[in-house]
């Protein structure tokens, strides 16, 4: 849903400073000996992010038979993620790398962790690889959990890869109901190819963002109803302006937020703008 600045720490730096601490020392030497690999490994990676091939990684259970999956999960709970650990400092950095800490993957909420874009369990090799490391708000790091492609339609968007951000493929529609609802869906542009326009499907549902968006679209209609119905007196021409202008000072900062999907629905809904605006209860 939003672009991040892809990581500047390079992978060879973090796993070199979390394999610094490691014990006993045989460990460590088995850490220094895979170092090429892994750094060859996110090499590959970024590569196959870049053409959307992330599903042609192959899956490991061990680096070159010489380290183990636990071992890895074990490196970076010590050297990573735990607040004392040697390498917290890049856990940090990429977790404040957000802006405003909200979750590029949802839009809506707080980063609270790093999700492995490509699992801990299913793919060794990047388990402190910093551009497999996305920072994600708790819901999401949950709705993914281990799922990865086996496609390539089965891709999600990679926060530090996409390219989606420049056209609108979010959209809105009115529910004439009381309370009026706001329904999201996702029409990518028809000049994309067929792979770009089901990851963004994908991850439309993957991460449950119908649902998600409809509920926070119904939070900011309640705080519409006073502006709508007292300061603009419930005339359609002001409310269509006010809808408008707000739709643009949205897109101007994300074009493909809830908010942005849903004021541009509002704005151009005739039943909305003439009574259906009517319809919001008051809190
Ligand atoms: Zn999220």
């Amino acid at each position: 849903m939003r672009r991040l600045p892809k990581p500047t720490i390079s992978t060879h730096t973090v796993f070199t400073a979390c394999s610094s601490t490691a014990s006993p020392n045989e460990l460590k030497q088995r850490l220094l000996n895979v170092t090429p690999t892994v750094v060859a490994f996110a090499e590959q990676y970024e590569l196959l992010a870049n053409l959307r091939c992330l599903h042609l990684v192959g899956r490991r259970d061990s680096i070159d038979g010489q380290v183990s999956l636990t071992e890895m999960k074990d490196l970076y709970k010590r050297s990573l993620s735990s607040r004392t650990g040697i390498a917290r400092d890049v856990y940090d950095e990429l977790v404040s790398s957000v802006p405003n800490r909200i979750c590029p993957l949802c839009g809506v909420g707080v980063v609270s962790t790093l999700d492995h874009h490509l699992p801990q369990s299913q793919f060794v090799d990047f388990i402190v690889t910093p551009i497999n490391l996305v920072p994600a708000c708790a819901d999401c790091n949950k709705a993914k959990l281990a799922q990865y492609p086996k496609l390539a339609q089965e891709q999600t968007i990679h926060p530090y890869f996409e390219t989606f951000a420049e056209e609108t493929w979010l959209f809105a529609e009115v529910l004439h109901c009381s309370p009026p609802v706001l329904r999201f869906h996702v029409a990518p542009p028809p000049h994309w190819n067929e792979i770009d326009r089901t990851i963004v499907k994908r991850h439309f549902t993957v991460f449950k963002l119908a649902s998600l968006f409809t509920a926070n679209a119904a939070n900011e209609l309640s705080s519409l109803r006073y502006q709508l119905v007292d300061r603009l007196r419930g005339d359609a021409a002001s409310i269509k302006k006010f809808l408008h202008e707000q739709t643009e000072s949205c897109r101007d900062a994300y074009l493909n937020s809830w908010r942005s999907a849903a004021y541009a629905a509002l704005s151009k809904d005739d039943w909305f703008l003439t009574s259906g605006f009517l319809q919001i209860p008051k809190t």
